[in-house]
Protein backbone atom coordinates (compact mmCIF):
# COMPACT_ATOMS: atom_id res chain seq x y z
CA UNK A 1 0.00 0.00 0.00
CA UNK A 2 0.81 3.54 -0.41
CA UNK A 3 2.93 5.45 2.18
CA UNK A 4 1.01 8.49 2.53
CA UNK A 5 -2.34 6.55 2.10
CA UNK A 6 -0.75 3.80 5.19
CA UNK A 7 -0.35 7.45 6.77
CA UNK A 8 -3.81 8.83 6.43
CA UNK A 9 -5.15 5.11 7.92
CA UNK A 10 -3.09 5.53 10.80
CA UNK A 11 -5.30 9.10 11.56
CA UNK A 12 -8.01 6.63 11.98
CA UNK A 13 -7.86 4.01 14.59
CA UNK A 14 -11.09 2.06 13.99
CA UNK A 15 -9.68 0.99 10.33
CA UNK A 16 -7.14 -1.46 11.84
CA UNK A 17 -8.73 -3.31 13.75
CA UNK A 18 -10.05 -7.14 12.63
CA UNK A 19 -13.39 -8.46 12.55
CA UNK A 20 -14.13 -12.45 12.62
CA UNK A 21 -10.23 -12.52 12.51
CA UNK A 22 -9.99 -10.86 9.14
CA UNK A 23 -8.77 -7.27 8.62
CA UNK A 24 -11.54 -4.70 8.45
CA UNK A 25 -12.96 -3.71 5.42
CA UNK A 26 -15.09 -0.75 6.12
CA UNK A 27 -17.35 -0.22 3.17
CA UNK A 28 -20.48 1.39 4.66
CA UNK A 29 -19.44 5.46 4.46
CA UNK A 30 -22.17 6.34 3.55
CA UNK A 31 -24.22 5.48 5.82
CA UNK A 32 -21.45 6.78 8.67
CA UNK A 33 -17.63 7.52 8.47
CA UNK A 34 -14.67 6.53 10.80
CA UNK A 35 -13.79 9.28 12.88
CA UNK A 36 -9.84 10.48 12.97
CA UNK A 37 -7.78 10.82 16.00
CA UNK A 38 -8.49 14.48 16.31
CA UNK A 39 -11.89 14.07 16.12
CA UNK A 40 -12.12 11.46 19.08
CA UNK A 41 -9.27 13.46 21.13
CA UNK A 42 -11.60 16.73 21.29
CA UNK A 43 -14.56 14.59 22.15
CA UNK A 44 -12.78 13.43 25.17
CA UNK A 45 -11.24 16.01 25.95
CA UNK A 46 -14.59 17.82 26.52
CA UNK A 47 -16.44 14.71 27.98
CA UNK A 48 -13.92 14.33 30.28
CA UNK A 49 -12.64 18.40 31.37
CA UNK A 50 -14.96 20.70 29.14
CA UNK A 51 -18.23 19.79 29.88
CA UNK A 52 -20.33 22.59 30.96
CA UNK A 53 -23.91 23.61 29.06
CA UNK A 54 -23.41 26.20 26.09
CA UNK A 55 -24.39 29.67 26.07
CA UNK A 56 -26.13 29.89 29.63
CA UNK A 57 -23.39 29.81 32.97
CA UNK A 58 -20.20 32.65 33.92
CA UNK A 59 -18.25 29.92 34.79
CA UNK A 60 -14.77 28.44 32.94
CA UNK A 61 -16.06 24.90 31.71
CA UNK A 62 -19.60 26.89 30.61
CA UNK A 63 -17.19 29.50 29.09
CA UNK A 64 -14.63 26.96 27.16
CA UNK A 65 -17.57 24.60 25.87
CA UNK A 66 -18.99 28.22 24.40
CA UNK A 67 -15.94 28.42 22.85
CA UNK A 68 -15.37 25.42 20.90
CA UNK A 69 -18.75 25.02 20.03
CA UNK A 70 -19.14 28.92 18.69
CA UNK A 71 -15.40 28.32 17.04
CA UNK A 72 -16.94 24.94 15.17
CA UNK A 73 -19.78 27.23 13.85
CA UNK A 74 -17.10 29.55 12.54
CA UNK A 75 -14.90 26.46 10.81
CA UNK A 76 -18.74 25.67 9.29
CA UNK A 77 -19.10 28.73 7.84
CA UNK A 78 -16.00 28.48 6.28
CA UNK A 79 -15.68 25.42 4.88
CA UNK A 80 -19.20 26.18 3.10
CA UNK A 81 -18.22 29.73 2.73
CA UNK A 82 -21.65 30.75 4.01
CA UNK A 83 -22.04 34.34 4.61
CA UNK A 84 -22.57 34.78 8.13
CA UNK A 85 -21.85 32.70 11.07
CA UNK A 86 -25.98 33.34 11.56
CA UNK A 87 -26.38 31.50 8.27
CA UNK A 88 -24.88 28.14 9.88
CA UNK A 89 -27.49 26.35 12.81
CA UNK A 90 -26.64 23.74 14.26
CA UNK A 91 -29.33 20.26 14.17
CA UNK A 92 -28.53 16.58 14.84
CA UNK A 93 -28.23 15.55 11.46
CA UNK A 94 -29.26 16.48 7.91
CA UNK A 95 -32.78 14.90 8.34
CA UNK A 96 -33.59 17.03 11.57
CA UNK A 97 -32.10 20.04 9.39
CA UNK A 98 -34.45 19.40 6.40
CA UNK A 99 -37.59 18.87 9.10
CA UNK A 100 -36.69 21.88 9.97
CA UNK A 101 -37.36 23.23 7.12
CA UNK A 102 -39.98 21.57 6.02
CA UNK A 103 -41.91 22.47 9.24
CA UNK A 104 -40.63 26.44 9.91
CA UNK A 105 -40.10 27.35 6.27
CA UNK A 106 -43.69 25.52 4.80
CA UNK A 107 -45.17 27.00 7.85
CA UNK A 108 -44.73 30.38 6.47
CA UNK A 109 -44.93 29.98 2.68
CA UNK A 110 -46.73 26.70 1.48
CA UNK A 111 -50.36 27.18 1.40
CA UNK A 112 -53.28 25.35 -0.21
CA UNK A 113 -52.69 24.50 -4.07
CA UNK A 114 -48.77 25.37 -3.71
CA UNK A 115 -46.47 22.24 -4.65
CA UNK A 116 -42.89 21.09 -3.25
CA UNK A 117 -40.70 18.87 -6.25
CA UNK A 118 -38.39 16.80 -4.39
CA UNK A 119 -35.61 14.66 -6.50
CA UNK A 120 -36.20 10.99 -7.94
CA UNK A 121 -32.77 9.59 -5.97
CA UNK A 122 -34.09 11.48 -2.66
CA UNK A 123 -33.26 9.93 0.49
CA UNK A 124 -36.53 9.08 3.02
CA UNK A 125 -35.19 12.43 4.74
CA UNK A 126 -35.76 14.39 1.85
CA UNK A 127 -39.09 12.69 0.95
CA UNK A 128 -41.21 12.25 4.27
CA UNK A 129 -40.73 15.66 5.81
CA UNK A 130 -42.19 17.35 2.39
CA UNK A 131 -45.20 14.70 2.34
CA UNK A 132 -45.87 15.62 5.75
CA UNK A 133 -45.77 19.12 4.86
CA UNK A 134 -47.98 19.00 1.67
CA UNK A 135 -50.34 17.17 3.52
CA UNK A 136 -50.83 19.94 6.23
CA UNK A 137 -51.15 22.75 3.97
CA UNK A 138 -53.04 20.89 1.05
CA UNK A 139 -50.50 21.25 -1.31
CA UNK A 140 -48.94 18.80 -3.82
CA UNK A 141 -45.57 16.79 -3.75
CA UNK A 142 -44.04 16.36 -7.51
CA UNK A 143 -40.82 14.00 -8.11
CA UNK A 144 -38.01 15.28 -10.88
CA UNK A 145 -37.43 11.63 -12.53
CA UNK A 146 -34.47 9.32 -12.63
CA UNK A 147 -33.52 7.61 -15.66
CA UNK A 148 -32.40 4.12 -16.25
CA UNK A 149 -28.64 5.19 -15.91
CA UNK A 150 -29.58 6.88 -12.55
CA UNK A 151 -29.35 10.63 -14.07
CA UNK A 152 -31.69 13.20 -12.51
CA UNK A 153 -33.90 14.55 -15.53
CA UNK A 154 -32.81 18.20 -14.39
CA UNK A 155 -34.30 19.12 -17.94
CA UNK A 156 -37.41 18.40 -16.32
CA UNK A 157 -37.13 20.71 -13.70
CA UNK A 158 -38.74 22.96 -15.73
CA UNK A 159 -42.44 22.02 -16.60
CA UNK A 160 -42.35 20.72 -12.57
CA UNK A 161 -41.59 24.01 -11.28
CA UNK A 162 -44.61 26.58 -11.79
CA UNK A 163 -45.86 29.79 -9.91
CA UNK A 164 -47.02 27.94 -6.89
CA UNK A 165 -44.04 25.84 -6.25
CA UNK A 166 -42.51 27.01 -3.30
CA UNK A 167 -39.54 24.74 -2.84
CA UNK A 168 -37.42 22.52 -4.65
CA UNK A 169 -35.95 19.68 -2.89
CA UNK A 170 -32.91 17.72 -4.63
CA UNK A 171 -30.30 15.86 -3.80
CA UNK A 172 -26.68 16.84 -4.07
CA UNK A 173 -24.98 13.02 -4.39
CA UNK A 174 -27.37 10.43 -4.17
CA UNK A 175 -26.93 7.74 -1.05
CA UNK A 176 -27.60 5.39 -3.51
CA UNK A 177 -26.38 6.24 -7.26
CA UNK A 178 -23.48 7.95 -6.12
CA UNK A 179 -23.98 10.82 -9.06
CA UNK A 180 -23.00 14.21 -8.25
CA UNK A 181 -26.28 16.27 -9.45
CA UNK A 182 -25.72 19.75 -10.85
CA UNK A 183 -27.12 21.62 -8.35
CA UNK A 184 -26.30 25.14 -9.54
CA UNK A 185 -28.35 24.54 -12.87
CA UNK A 186 -31.45 23.40 -11.00
CA UNK A 187 -31.07 26.49 -8.72
CA UNK A 188 -31.05 28.71 -11.50
CA UNK A 189 -34.26 26.90 -12.77
CA UNK A 190 -36.23 27.05 -9.85
CA UNK A 191 -35.32 30.38 -9.00
CA UNK A 192 -36.51 31.87 -12.50
CA UNK A 193 -39.70 30.34 -11.55
CA UNK A 194 -39.35 31.76 -7.79
CA UNK A 195 -39.26 28.64 -6.01
CA UNK A 196 -36.61 28.11 -3.34
CA UNK A 197 -34.16 25.30 -2.90
CA UNK A 198 -32.78 23.25 -0.67
CA UNK A 199 -30.10 20.84 -0.79
CA UNK A 200 -29.61 17.63 0.76
CA UNK A 201 -25.54 17.48 1.04
CA UNK A 202 -25.58 14.20 3.67
CA UNK A 203 -23.27 12.52 0.73
CA UNK A 204 -22.50 15.77 -1.10
CA UNK A 205 -20.63 17.58 2.13
CA UNK A 206 -17.93 14.39 2.09
CA UNK A 207 -17.13 13.87 -1.85
CA UNK A 208 -17.38 17.48 -3.33
CA UNK A 209 -16.45 21.31 -2.98
CA UNK A 210 -19.59 23.08 -0.92
CA UNK A 211 -19.58 26.95 -1.80
CA UNK A 212 -23.36 27.64 -0.92
CA UNK A 213 -22.73 30.91 -2.69
CA UNK A 214 -21.41 30.05 -6.06
CA UNK A 215 -24.37 27.32 -5.73
CA UNK A 216 -27.38 29.93 -4.45
CA UNK A 217 -29.02 27.35 -2.86
CA UNK A 218 -31.49 28.88 0.12
CA UNK A 219 -31.07 25.76 2.06
CA UNK A 220 -27.86 23.09 2.52
CA UNK A 221 -28.21 20.65 5.03
CA UNK A 222 -25.84 17.85 6.35
CA UNK A 223 -24.50 15.70 9.25
CA UNK A 224 -21.50 15.51 10.61
CA UNK A 225 -20.93 12.15 11.24
CA UNK A 226 -20.50 11.17 7.57
CA UNK A 227 -18.10 13.69 7.33
CA UNK A 228 -15.42 12.45 9.97
CA UNK A 229 -17.63 14.16 13.15
CA UNK A 230 -18.95 12.89 15.93
CA UNK A 231 -22.46 11.61 15.77
CA UNK A 232 -25.44 13.48 16.76
CA UNK A 233 -24.23 16.45 14.94
CA UNK A 234 -25.72 18.20 11.68
CA UNK A 235 -25.53 21.17 10.05
CA UNK A 236 -28.71 23.84 8.36
CA UNK A 237 -27.42 26.29 6.09
CA UNK A 238 -29.90 29.19 4.99
CA UNK A 239 -30.10 32.18 3.67
CA UNK A 240 -30.53 34.93 6.40
CA UNK A 241 -33.47 36.37 5.06
CA UNK A 242 -35.26 32.95 4.72
CA UNK A 243 -34.50 31.92 8.24
CA UNK A 244 -35.21 35.75 9.56
CA UNK A 245 -39.00 35.49 8.03
CA UNK A 246 -39.86 31.28 9.31
CA UNK A 247 -40.70 31.05 12.38
CA UNK A 248 -39.08 28.87 14.77
CA UNK A 249 -38.98 25.11 15.05
CA UNK A 250 -39.22 24.43 18.42
CA UNK A 251 -39.86 26.91 21.40
CA UNK A 252 -37.46 26.26 24.48
CA UNK A 253 -34.61 27.23 26.62
CA UNK A 254 -31.76 29.91 24.70
CA UNK A 255 -33.74 30.31 21.73
CA UNK A 256 -35.92 33.56 23.14
CA UNK A 257 -35.34 36.93 24.25
CA UNK A 258 -37.57 37.68 26.42
CA UNK A 259 -40.66 35.20 27.96
CA UNK A 260 -43.88 36.38 29.81
CA UNK A 261 -47.02 34.34 29.98
CA UNK A 262 -48.61 36.77 27.35
CA UNK A 263 -45.70 37.21 24.64
CA UNK A 264 -42.01 35.51 23.89
CA UNK A 265 -39.52 37.56 21.63
CA UNK A 266 -36.77 35.53 20.41
CA UNK A 267 -33.14 35.41 19.94
CA UNK A 268 -31.63 36.55 16.97
CA UNK A 269 -30.33 34.05 14.71
CA UNK A 270 -28.59 31.67 15.15
CA UNK A 271 -29.74 30.56 18.46
CA UNK A 272 -33.62 31.22 17.33
CA UNK A 273 -33.42 27.72 15.72
CA UNK A 274 -31.40 26.06 18.81
CA UNK A 275 -33.74 25.45 21.46
CA UNK A 276 -33.08 23.61 24.40
CA UNK A 277 -29.17 21.87 24.92
CA UNK A 278 -27.80 21.22 21.69
CA UNK A 279 -25.10 18.48 21.39
CA UNK A 280 -22.82 20.39 22.30
CA UNK A 281 -19.31 18.33 21.93
CA UNK A 282 -20.44 16.52 18.99
CA UNK A 283 -21.15 19.85 17.10
CA UNK A 284 -17.75 21.13 18.54
CA UNK A 285 -16.05 17.81 16.95
CA UNK A 286 -17.01 19.91 13.30
CA UNK A 287 -14.27 21.88 13.35
CA UNK A 288 -11.30 18.99 13.66
CA UNK A 289 -13.38 16.98 11.17
CA UNK A 290 -14.04 19.48 8.64
CA UNK A 291 -10.10 19.98 9.07
CA UNK A 292 -9.45 16.48 8.47
CA UNK A 293 -12.10 16.51 5.01
CA UNK A 294 -9.54 19.07 4.56
CA UNK A 295 -6.52 17.42 4.49
CA UNK A 296 -7.62 14.96 2.65
CA UNK A 297 -8.03 17.32 -0.52
CA UNK A 298 -4.58 18.90 0.00
CA UNK A 299 -0.93 18.43 -0.39
CA UNK A 300 0.49 15.24 -0.96
CA UNK A 301 -2.15 13.33 1.17
CA UNK A 302 -5.02 15.15 -1.37
CA UNK A 303 -3.02 13.83 -4.48
CA UNK A 304 -2.69 10.48 -3.13
CA UNK A 305 -6.15 9.84 -2.59
CA UNK A 306 -7.19 11.30 -5.56
CA UNK A 307 -5.43 9.04 -7.61
CA UNK A 308 -6.12 5.77 -5.28
CA UNK A 309 -10.25 7.52 -6.20
CA UNK A 310 -9.59 7.59 -9.66
CA UNK A 311 -7.89 3.73 -9.72
CA UNK A 312 -10.86 2.40 -7.66
CA UNK A 313 -13.69 4.14 -9.95
CA UNK A 314 -11.27 2.33 -13.26
CA UNK A 315 -11.40 -0.72 -11.97
CA UNK A 316 -14.37 -1.80 -9.64
CA UNK A 317 -17.43 -0.83 -11.96
CA UNK A 318 -15.56 -3.56 -14.92
CA UNK A 319 -14.70 -6.17 -11.86
CA UNK A 320 -18.17 -6.39 -10.89
CA UNK A 321 -19.46 -6.89 -13.79
CA UNK A 322 -17.48 -10.05 -14.22
CA UNK A 323 -19.95 -11.63 -12.01
CA UNK A 324 -22.75 -12.74 -14.06
CA UNK A 325 -26.35 -11.46 -13.12
CA UNK A 326 -25.03 -8.72 -11.14
CA UNK A 327 -26.47 -5.24 -12.13
CA UNK A 328 -24.61 -1.89 -11.23
CA UNK A 329 -27.12 1.51 -10.88
CA UNK A 330 -26.15 4.53 -11.07
CA UNK A 331 -23.83 4.42 -14.36
CA UNK A 332 -23.54 7.70 -15.75
CA UNK A 333 -22.44 11.41 -15.61
CA UNK A 334 -20.02 12.38 -12.43
CA UNK A 335 -19.35 9.84 -10.16
CA UNK A 336 -17.87 9.04 -6.43
CA UNK A 337 -16.83 5.73 -5.57
CA UNK A 338 -20.14 4.27 -4.38
CA UNK A 339 -21.46 1.26 -5.83
CA UNK A 340 -24.53 -0.21 -5.84
CA UNK A 341 -25.35 -3.31 -7.13
CA UNK A 342 -27.94 -6.16 -7.26
CA UNK A 343 -27.44 -9.80 -8.44
CA UNK A 344 -29.80 -12.15 -10.04
CA UNK A 345 -30.77 -15.05 -7.82
CA UNK A 346 -29.00 -13.54 -4.67
CA UNK A 347 -30.83 -11.54 -2.07
CA UNK A 348 -28.91 -8.49 -0.82
CA UNK A 349 -28.84 -9.15 2.87
CA UNK A 350 -27.62 -12.52 2.14
CA UNK A 351 -24.28 -11.37 0.09
CA UNK A 352 -23.81 -8.51 2.71
CA UNK A 353 -24.01 -10.89 5.57
CA UNK A 354 -21.25 -13.01 3.88
CA UNK A 355 -19.38 -10.60 3.08
CA UNK A 356 -19.10 -9.42 7.05
CA UNK A 357 -17.94 -12.25 7.90
CA UNK A 358 -14.72 -11.98 5.08
CA UNK A 359 -14.68 -8.78 7.17
CA UNK A 360 -16.14 -6.27 4.64
CA UNK A 361 -18.47 -4.09 5.74
CA UNK A 362 -21.53 -3.07 3.24
CA UNK A 363 -24.94 -1.86 3.20
CA UNK A 364 -27.58 -3.95 2.02
CA UNK A 365 -31.86 -3.17 1.38
CA UNK A 366 -33.37 -0.86 0.51
CA UNK A 367 -31.22 2.04 1.84
CA UNK A 368 -33.66 4.08 3.07
CA UNK A 369 -34.55 4.67 -0.50
CA UNK A 370 -37.59 3.06 -1.56
CA UNK A 371 -39.36 4.67 -4.25
CA UNK A 372 -35.61 4.37 -5.82
CA UNK A 373 -36.26 0.59 -5.31
CA UNK A 374 -39.26 0.87 -7.15
CA UNK A 375 -37.58 2.54 -9.87
CA UNK A 376 -35.19 -0.14 -10.64
CA UNK A 377 -37.90 -3.21 -9.42
CA UNK A 378 -35.30 -4.16 -6.69
CA UNK A 379 -36.89 -5.39 -3.03
CA UNK A 380 -32.96 -3.68 -2.50
CA UNK A 381 -29.73 -3.83 -3.26
CA UNK A 382 -25.59 -4.12 -2.12
CA UNK A 383 -23.62 -0.82 -1.78
CA UNK A 384 -20.38 -0.63 -0.84
CA UNK A 385 -19.58 3.23 -0.49
CA UNK A 386 -16.09 4.40 -0.50
CA UNK A 387 -14.05 7.16 1.93
CA UNK A 388 -10.21 8.79 0.97
CA UNK A 389 -9.45 6.27 3.16
CA UNK A 390 -9.96 3.23 1.61
CA UNK A 391 -7.63 1.28 -0.80
CA UNK A 392 -7.33 0.46 -4.51
CA UNK A 393 -6.13 -3.52 -2.47
CA UNK A 394 -9.57 -3.38 -0.35
CA UNK A 395 -11.82 -2.86 -3.51
CA UNK A 396 -9.92 -6.04 -4.96
CA UNK A 397 -10.61 -8.07 -2.25
CA UNK A 398 -14.11 -6.74 -2.53
CA UNK A 399 -14.27 -8.32 -5.84
CA UNK A 400 -12.86 -11.50 -5.45
CA UNK A 401 -14.75 -11.77 -2.10
CA UNK A 402 -18.06 -11.38 -4.02
CA UNK A 403 -17.26 -13.72 -6.82
CA UNK A 404 -16.70 -16.22 -3.76
CA UNK A 405 -20.26 -15.64 -2.08
CA UNK A 406 -22.11 -15.38 -5.01
CA UNK A 407 -20.97 -18.94 -6.17
CA UNK A 408 -21.60 -19.96 -2.75
CA UNK A 409 -25.24 -18.77 -2.71
CA UNK A 410 -25.91 -20.09 -6.11
N1 LIG B 1 -29.75 12.26 2.95
C1 LIG B 1 -28.87 11.42 2.40
C2 LIG B 1 -28.53 11.55 0.94
C3 LIG B 1 -28.28 10.42 3.18
O1 LIG B 1 -27.41 9.58 2.62
C4 LIG B 1 -28.65 10.33 4.54
C5 LIG B 1 -28.10 9.24 5.37
O2 LIG B 1 -27.71 8.22 4.89
C6 LIG B 1 -29.54 11.26 5.07
C7 LIG B 1 -30.07 12.21 4.25
C8 LIG B 1 -29.93 11.25 6.50
O3 LIG B 1 -28.83 11.48 7.32
P1 LIG B 1 -28.95 11.35 8.94
O4 LIG B 1 -29.54 10.01 9.20
O5 LIG B 1 -27.54 11.49 9.41
O6 LIG B 1 -29.81 12.46 9.40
Amino acid sequence: MNKILEDIRTAVPALSQQVYGKPLVYLDNAATSQKPVQVIELVNMMNSGLNGNVHRAMHYLSEQATMLYEQARERVRQHINAPERENIIFTSGATAAINLVASSFCYRFLKNGDSVVIAGDSHHSNIVPWQIACERAGAKLKVVPVDENGRLEIERVDSLVDARTRLVAVTHISNVLGIVNDIGQITEMAHARGAKVLVDGAQGIVHAKVDVQDMDCDFYAFSGHKVYGETGSGVLYGKSDLLNQMPPYMGGGEMVETVTYEKTTYAPLPLKFEAGTPNFIAAASLAPALDFADALVSGEWGRAVKEEEAAILAYLPDALREIEGLTLYGTSGKKIPLFSFSVDGCNSSDIAQMLDKLGIAVRSGQMCSEPLMNRYGVTGMVRASFAPYNTLEEAVYLADSLKRVVKMLR
